[in-house]
């Protein structure tokens, strides 16, 4: 590998792309990791268990022909309402009259849909809308407002109206929905994550601190080691933001559902709130959705979607996401270069101003002080000297995210025997995994590391380094040494 092809390991903000069949073949996963992906996200709501298996194995043959280990994010459908069976859709008349109801109790009371009957298979609405309530079909786009709730049937206008499609979203804002938060259809994808060795679960309409619980238990109970991704895309969510970031192992600011939810006036200082406290907490943050939805069919960028790419990298985010740009979209590459260029300009600010994230052990920061301290120092070294590489002997990851989240700019290796945390940090602003095979002495494994770095081509011979290690190494020992080596 050349420094050209290594060029990798100067990306700062990581750039996640949801799979789908315009990038889901192993030729495409490796175009896509040259151009400057970093994460693939598996949408559970959509495709079946053995399409998501053909895509974890392209991902993993891409991995190894690249040298980039990337994780796969499981992202669960959680709790979303979707509306039934509605043949070729169902015209929604402003001012006029609907009816919803699960598809069970139209069979029994003889009710057929469409006729001005919508089914959603979910009995309780009826308990729990009242009078007055606002319903928001296909992502806000149709809207009815509850006149009546009883028996089991409610009774709605429709304020705007349109074409209402089969199996579309219902978002009930600041209603409170008895749905459990982790679904039958969760349980299952999460034992199909846990069969496939992905990195992250993403937790969709996350209400509180105690619907992640309830998703790590279920990992823990069935095997699994995935981190958990909660998705802030409610107005409870927002309510319980700080108790949320603190339970979680990283979060995404989910914009589509959130900007439904919440009115979308209200979106970018949510998202500049969630951000800036994800940094303070030390937990790695995603920007989702609609950030280059013009490129689902156009070559090029919007300039307010540039500028809105360019801010969440200001605003201090680790990662940005694609969706339907890169699932389904017409320019697939085109939309991960595009977003690769502007979060480069963006970033220049960051790392050229020599002003890193000066945080004191902070009390907010979960993670052992000595770790912190050893963090934080390497991070000013780092960049007090120009050093240009900062590696980490890492078991967890916990070590490099803990200095990325200075933001030098420095590249970190997380250097681990362990695969899974090799491809857990690529979530993380400005690291990269590094995979070693074999653990020894404090010393040989540092030797080990600077000459596979030169041999790799991915530092030249004069270069210098900052290690963080745990001494012993073999004993797995936490993060309590640092180093400055010249290769
Ligand atoms: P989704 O989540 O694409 O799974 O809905 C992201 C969002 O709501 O923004
Ligand atoms: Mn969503």
């Amino acid at each position: 590998m050349s420094i050209k092809q290594a060029r990798h390991l100067n990306y700062k903000t990581k750039i996640l792309c949801t799979m789908g069949p315009a990038i889901g073949t192993e030729d495409k996963l490796i175009e896509a990791l040259h151009v400057g992906a970093s994460a693939f996200r598996l949408n559970m709501s959509h495709s079946t268990h053995t399409t998501h298996e053909q895509y974890v194995k392209a991902i993993r043959n891409a991995e190894k022909k690249t040298g980039i280990y990337v994780p796969i994010i499981a992202d669960l459908q959680g709790p979303k309402l979707r509306v039934g069976e509605l043949g070729d859709g169902v015209m929604l008349m402003t001012g006029q009259q609907i009816f919803i109801a699960d598809p069970n109790v139209l069979k029994r009371k003889k009710l057929k849909a469409p006729d001005g009957y919508i089914p959603l298979e979910y009995p309780s609405l009826s308990r729990d809308v009242r009078k007055g309530d606002m319903l928001l079909f296909d992502d806000g786009l149709l809207s009815a407002q509850v006149m009546a709730a009883a028996n089991d049937i409610v009774k709605a206008v429709v304020i705007n109206g349109g074409l209402l499609k089969s199996r579309k979203g219902l978002n009930l804002p600041y209603i409170n929905v008895s749905v459990p938060s982790v679904t039958a259809k969760d349980k299952k994808d999460i034992l199909f994550a846990i069969k496939n060795g992905v990195e992250y679960i993403a937790v969709s309409f996350v209400r509180s601190a105690k619907d992640i619980h309830l998703v790590r238990k279920f990992i823990e109970a069935n095997g699994g080691d995935m981190r958990i991704i909660s998705k802030v895309e409610k107005p409870e969510a927002l309510t319980n933001i700080e108790e949320i970031v603190a339970a979680s192992d990283a979060v995404m600011v989910a914009r589509g559902d959130l900007g439904v939810e919440i009115p979308a006036a209200q979106v970018p200082l949510a998202q500049k709130h969630i951000i800036s406290l994800c940094n303070n907490y030390a937990k790695p943050v995603i920007t989702a959705t609609q950030m280059l939805e013009s490129m689902i069919k156009n070559p090029r960028p919007t300039r307010a979607e540039a500028s809105d790419i360019a801010n969440a990298v200001l605003d201090g985010t680790d990662a940005v996401m694609l969706s339907a740009e890169t699932s389904v979209g017409a320019y697939p590459i085109e939309a991960i270069s595009y977003m690769r260029m502007i979060c480069t300009e963006a970033e220049k600010p960051i790392v050229e101003d020599g002003k890193l994230f000066v945080r004191t052990m902070g009390i907010k920061v979960t993670a052992s002080q000595t770790t912190d301290s050893i963090a934080a120092a390497a991070a000013t070294i780092a960049e007090e000297q120009r050093i240009n590489c900062i590696a980490t002997l890492s078991y967890s990851g916990e070590t490099a995210h803990l200095i990325s989240n200075r933001r030098p700019r420095a590249p970190i290796l997380a250097v681990t025997s362990i695969i899974s945390t090799a491809r857990r940090v690529g979530l993380f602003w400005g690291v990269n995994g590094f995979l070693l095979d074999d653990v020894t002495t404090t010393d040989e494994t540092i030797e080990h590391i600077k000459k596979l770095l030169v041999g790799k081509g991915y530092f030249n011979k004069g270069d210098t380094v900052v290690f963080t290690i745990g001494r012993p190494a073999i004993a797995r020992s936490r993060t309590n040494m640092l180093s400055i080596e010249s290769l």
